[in-house]
């Protein structure tokens, strides 16, 4: 291994940045006493990071250090000014220190559709076996760095992702940070699995509503544990298969609506133009996928802060499982107007979160979408700042998690190499921690 740190202890001379600004001794002593104290009695673990380079959500940084003390980053800044604290563990390493990336749309309660099809994982896979796939999802998204994921309904497998929440929360399995949308919704008539006997009653992907209805449905998830309402404002139900609204205007706003007065968001799936404009001017926070965007919605997008998922990843995946070869056969049309819709909304200047849709592929190569985002134009830099500091503000969590600042939640991952001029860097990963808890470790291998 090329990169290993040496796990030393060093005396502290200087605690933290902020004694920097201390003029006197006096008061140099007394920080020192009461970190000492809280080393000694608490038994607060203290971890220093000298890496060079730290992204801190927002910008590169060369040779910074990044006290963690418990579950918090309690000091960042030049190597020069942070010491170590009396028994902290120090890690060095020539490669990135990155805030815990935060995947912004994923179905752990998925798997990839080419090993089986998304109508049979959800008609005849049993909630319990889904979940227990799940948990097994939940570690290898950890693993791989992601340390919060946004998880966009569980396709039929009711509220096994509150319950998936709530175990790792508790710390009976690992897995990343949730939150969750619970079963999502989605009008009568629109939404899958189809083609059975209308005598049969056939269980959906979602929670169908409509109407007034909507009131209950919404609250209803809200107390079941969902953390923001995910519904499908269109579905591929037009005559010829094509995306078409779901939900009329009306609709949408009275579920954002009853969403809001709970304090949470509404985001929405749409594809189609009519359904993206209906969606953002009914006051969502985010559109996934928005395949249709064109220079209006981008404008659209921008002028109310909707964030856009534009899941590059699901696309391209979904058309390999139908047989492309990327490199070697012609592109497909979805793709290449993929890449269109999103060379716009990156030149509109519309705000673009990381999100893949990730259980289309396999969780822990959420990557993947970083990679993709790469490929069809946007800056390695800004990806990185898509996939912490975009993707907490979309989850109105910018003051926990995103960033690499003092006071912020220790979820900070190590990658080999420097993703700000190759993003597939963050693929090598050596060390990830979660709310101060070290989860993977190579440089002890
Ligand atoms: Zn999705």
């Amino acid at each position: 291994m090329k990169h290993l740190p040496e796990a030393t202890s060093q005396t502290p001379k200087v605690i933290t940045r902020v004694t920097l600004y201390l003029s006197t001794t006096l008061w140099r002593s007394f920080l020192t006493l009461i970190i000492g104290l809280g080393v000694s009695i608490t038994g607060r673990t203290q971890t220093l990071i000298l890496a060079d380079r730290v992204f801190d959500g927002e910008e590169m940084h060369q040779n910074w250090a990044v006290l963690v003390t418990a579950n918090k980053i309690t000091a960042v800044g030049s190597i020069d000014h942070i010491k170590a604290p009396k028994d902290a563990t120090i890690i060095r390493t020539k490669g990135t220190l990155l805030p815990g990336l935060i995947e912004g749309h994923s179905h752990l309660l998925l798997y990839p559709y080419n090993q089986t099809a998304w109508d049979d994982q959800v008609l005849k896979e049993a909630d319990a076996y889904r979940t227990a796939r799940a948990t097994v999802h939940a570690r290898n998204t950890l693993l791989a760095g992601f340390t919060t994921v946004r998880d966009l309904g569980t396709e039929g497998a009711g509220y096994s992702d509150v319950a998936l929440k709530r175990a790792i929360n508790e710390g009976l399995i690992p897995g990343p940070r949730m939150v969750v949308a619970g079963r999502a919704i989605v009008s009568t008539g629109s939404y899958g699995p189809k083609g059975f006997d209308s005598d049969s009653k056939i269980m959906l992907g979602a929670e169908p509503a409509d109407g007034n209805e909507l009131i209950r449905v919404v609250r209803d998830q809200i107390g079941q544990g969902a953390d923001f309402i995910k519904i499908y404002a269109d579905y591929r139900w037009g005559l010829s298969h094509e995306d078409q609204p779901s939900f009329t205007s009306d609709e949408l706003k009275l579920i954002n609506e009853v969403t809001r007065s709970s304090g949470r968001v509404m985001v929405c799936h749409a594809k189609s133009k009519e359904a993206m404009k209906r969606a953002i001017l009914a006051g969502a926070v985010t559109i996934e996928h928005g395949d249709y965007l064109d220079d209006e919605i981008a404008a659209l997008m921008k002028s109310h802060g909707v964030t856009y998922f534009p899941t590059l990843a699901a696309v391209e995946s979904i058309q390999q499982y139908r047989g492309w070869q990327k490199g070697k056969n012609q592109e497909p049309g979805l793709v290449t107007q993929k890449k269109q819709g999103f060379k716009i909304a990156y030149q509109a200047g519309v705000t673009i979160g990381m999100g893949g849709d990730v259980g289309v592929y396999p969780h822990g190569e959420n990557a993947l979408e970083m990679e993709l985002m790469e490929e069809y134009g946007m800056k390695s830099l800004d990806v990185l700042k898509a996939a912490t500091s975009i993707n907490a503000r979309m989850l109105r969590m910018e003051n926990q998690i995103g960033f690499i600042k003092p006071g912020w939640l220790a979820d900070l991952v190590i990658v080999d190499g420097d993703p700000s001029q190759n993003i597939s860097s963050v693929r090598k990963v050596l060390w990830v921690m979660k709310d101060g808890v070290i989860y993977r470790n190579d440089f002890k291998k």
